[in-house]
């Protein structure tokens, strides 16, 4: 059973680590920023509300992002196991993430929290603007994204600090390298 949170600033790699890790330990890993933009790639009714938000750097309403991860969380591909990334991220969704896993009376393994800082964030992010042309990758709305973050990541922090479940991992460097501090920090053999 491996229930694992991915934490850390846009642009840090934690797709990039959330999907070697799940597709290592062979149980799903759920991107809530993936999933968000599909549904704005779609033009589905909730990607027409939510696009303009996401298109400026803000977050999605709680509710919605509650009822999107809790839907999720109800598939059986689940069961063993899961790597979520971009959620929580605010206090209220700290809450409505342990009802839905109370009520499958399932606790979070680890919360791997991916560290780096502000340049090298800012550096990675328009390199990636360049190669995936994403709405929020542009220097005004990197910006914000960074704040947010900032602001989040004390909020969640708090939130988990007394649980003994935070991981902090130096996200710099190869892929490889940091996958490998994941898998140390975790205690997992490569
Ligand atoms: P990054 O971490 O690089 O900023 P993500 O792909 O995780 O990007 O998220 C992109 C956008 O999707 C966020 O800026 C926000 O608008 C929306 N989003 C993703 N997850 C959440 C969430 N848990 N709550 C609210 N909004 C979210």
């Amino acid at each position: 059973m491996t229930r694992i949170l991915m934490m850390g600033p846009p642009g840090v790699g934690k797709g990039t680590q959330a999907s070697r890790l799940a597709s290592h330990l062979q149980v799903p890993w759920i991107s809530t920023g993936d999933l968000f933009r599909e549904q704005v790639r779609n033009e589905t009714p909730l990607g027409l509300q939510i696009r303009d938000l996401m298109g400026s750097g803000h977050y999605v309403p709680n509710e919605i992002a509650d009822e999107l991860v809790a839907h999720r969380l109800a598939e059986l591909d689940t069961r063993d196991g899961f790597i979520l990334d971009g959620y929580p991220r605010t206090a209220a969704q700290v809450q409505a993430l342990d009802r839905v896993l109370a009520a499958s009376s399932v606790h979070l393994t680890a919360i791997v929290v991916l560290d780096a800082g502000r340049s090298d964030i800012i550096e990675r992010l328009l390199q990636r603007a360049g190669e995936q042309g994403r709405a929020d990758d542009t220097p005004e709305v990197i910006d914000r994204r960074l704040q947010v973050y900032a602001d989040e990541a004390a909020e969640l922090f708090g939130c988990y600090a007394d649980r003994g479940v935070l991981l902090h991992v130096d996200g710099m460097g190869h892929p490889d390298a940091v996958a490998e501090r994941i898998w140390k920090a975790l205690e997992l053999t490569p």
